[in-house]
């Protein structure tokens, strides 16, 4: 019964995870994550994407509006020299130093002519470190330095000056003039098509660091140009190290170089993560190369995740929150309704919720609350029927083991308390007497003063023997006019003194007669547990014996089970009758 009232209360108890407050919170996070994390996914793939279009944009637009004037100014400083290669004073006095056979020829005048333009052209233009002039075997003639410096020379700068074209040589650190170089040789002829010597021009890069610079701004971080083999040649910001000592990994130049035009994610040459396109400039192995750095040139990306992020994090607090109040707000009086459910499950129905609102779940407080009223009215007016029926039992009971005329028990309980008694008797060693009481000549009462009478005598018989008797003694009414007295721990003497006792007062007692009152006696037979017998049925035999002896013995007398009592005196016809009137004796 208890294993089944814990299996219910276990039922109503619901699985914290299969609650309904778990699945709002779980539906609304799921509700708010799934939309905002794919916008916000969206979002940024979209602004990527055009975020990288506007990169490649501006990276390729700079890059090729350098790279074009570079190549602009290249071809100018080659047209420079072709001129200067040509002119008059060039020629001239050229001519007259290397002389017809090539021979040196010293001319002094010429030498200094050649100086003094080679000078006032490198002066104006000031790309031009030095100018020099050579002969076919590459000995400086005349240089615009003021001492003539050592040149590195183009490969293949003869060959070409032979065919007529101009060279142009690898950069190189020139340590007189303590800068990068590049340079130019121009062949220098005479009109008539003879090869005098060339015309080399160490070129700097202050010209190309200018436009780097002049490029590099706003958006590009830096503008450089480097080699094929990724070597620095010059940059829009000032380069620590000394010059061609900065190199791009081998595989940036490749990437760069290969995917010429197309921005480029790699780590420059200053360590730092940028994204990067090159463009080649077209007369030299060069690429022009114009770099964000990556964290700037994302930065709008970052920012953006950063404040998606942001958002869909605040907004899952703030709908984690309100599903949470929602569900406490729903569960709330589910669990009030759980818990008053599992009460009344326990049997207790002085259960009353509360209504807080008026919602369904209100409704439904309502009706359970109205529910486990009528089941707490059914139950009292329940416990009222048992209680009318317990009493109503007793009742029964009471009438079943009693006597309607005297009040006294009847022979029916007098039977189950001699088994008890004989047992208790045994089980405390103690001994008990039985009185069988019989009133005496009773049939001619009954027929001198009616059958009425005779009732009253007998009630009124019955009150005197329970008055004679202790409380804890014990009165039936046997049959007829016969009644049994049961004496508890009370031995044969002592109960026939108590049998004395009571027919004494019997003899007392007056009922009224015709006028005068009238005398009643009565018969007693005295038998014992365990003296006579240890069974009921037995002791009562006894008993009746005795009596039997008592009526023989004359009546109104006491006999003792097993005793042989004196006859009394034979009396008066009137006298032998125990109804007697009043006063006679
Ligand atoms: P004895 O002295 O030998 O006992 O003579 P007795 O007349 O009393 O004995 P008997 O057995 O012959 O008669 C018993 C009478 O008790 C018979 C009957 O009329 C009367 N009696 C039995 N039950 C009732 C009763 O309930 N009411 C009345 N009024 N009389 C009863
Ligand atoms: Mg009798
Ligand atoms: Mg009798």
């Amino acid at each position: 019964m208890a294993a089944e009232k814990e299996d219910k209360t276990r039922l109503l108890q619901v699985s914290r995870l299969n609650s309904i407050k778990t699945r709002i919170i779980v539906f609304a996070l799921l509700a708010t994550i799934i939309p905002s994390v794919s916008m916000g996914w969206l979002s940024y793939v979209q602004n990527r994407k055009f975020l990288n279009q506007k990169i490649k944009q501006e990276l390729r637009v700079v890059t090729s509006q350098v790279s074009r004037e570079l190549d602009l100014w290249l071809k100018d400083r080659l047209l420079d020299v072709r001129v200067f290669s040509s002119s008059y004073v060039v020629l001239e006095n050229l001519d007259k130093i290397v002389g017809q056979g090539g021979a040196h020829l010293e001319n002094v005048v010429a030498l200094r002519r050649l100086k003094d333009y080679l000078r006032s052209v490198q002066e104006k233009i000031v790309d031009y470190q030095e100018l020099m002039l050579l002969d076919l075997e590459g000995k400086v003639v005349a240089t615009s330095a003021k001492q003539a410096t050592s040149v590195k020379l183009p490969d293949k700068w003869l060959p070409r000056a032979q065919t007529n074209k101009h060279t142009i040589g690898q950069p190189y650190y020139d340590e007189t003039l303590q800068a990068g170089v590049v340079v130019v040789t121009q062949p220098i002829r005479t009109a008539n098509e003879r090869l005098l010597g060339v015309l080399a021009a160490k070129i700097n890069f202050r010209t190309i660091s200018e436009t780097l610079k002049n490029y590099a701004q706003g958006e590009i971080g830096e503008l450089y140009l480097i080699t094929e083999k990724g070597i620095l040649l010059v940059s829009s910001r000032p380069i620590s190290a000394t010059f061609l000592e900065t190199k791009l990994e081998v595989s940036t130049t490749r990437k760069l170089f290969f995917e010429e035009g197309n921005p480029q994610r790699y780590y420059g040459y200053h360590g730092e993560p940028v994204v990067g396109a090159l463009k080649r400039m077209s007369e030299l192995a060069w690429g022009v190369v114009a770099e964000k750095e990556r964290a700037k040139a994302y930065a709008q990306i970052a920012r953006l995740r950063n404040v998606t992020l942001l958002l869909v994090v605040g907004l899952l607090l703030l709908i984690g929150l309100g599903a949470y109040l929602l569900g406490l707000t729903l569960v709330r009086p589910i669990d009030r309704l759980t818990g008053g459910a599992s009460k009344v499950a326990a049997g207790d129905l002085e259960v009353d919720l509360p209504v807080l609102s008026r919602s369904e779940v209100g409704y439904l407080t309502e009706v359970f609350n109205d529910m486990v009223a009528r089941l707490r009215q059914g139950r009292e007016e329940l416990a009222a029927i048992n209680e009318t029926l317990r009493k109503k039992n007793k009742e029964l009971h009471e009438l079943s083991i009693t006597d309607s005329l005297t009040g006294l028990y009847n022979r029916k309980h007098l039977m189950e308390t001699l088994d008890n008694e004989v047992a208790r008797s045994k089980r405390h060693k103690h001994d008990f007497t039985v009185l069988v009481v019989d009133i005496d000549h009773f049939k001619e009462y009954n027929d001198t003063y009616g059958h009425l009478a005779g009732d009253e005598v007998l009630s009124r018989l019955a009150s005197v023997f329970k008055k004679s008797v202790r409380s804890c003694d014990y009165v039936a009414r046997y049959g007829g006019e016969e009644f049994i007295i049961v004496l508890p721990e009370i031995g044969p003497n002592d109960g026939v003194q108590a049998a004395e006792r009571i027919r004494k007062k019997v003899v007392k007692e007056k009922f009224a007669g015709d006028g005068e009152p009238i005398k009643v006696t009565v018969s007693v037979g005295v038998a014992s547990y365990p003296k006579d017998s240890d069974d009921p049925q037995a002791i009562i035999r006894h008993a009746d014996s005795a009596l039997y002896k008592a009526k023989e013995t004359g009546r109104n007398c006491v006999v003792l089970a097993g005793e042989t009592p004196k006859k009394k005196r034979k009396k008066s016809k009137s006298e032998g009758k125990a109804a007697t009137r009043g006063g006679s004796k």
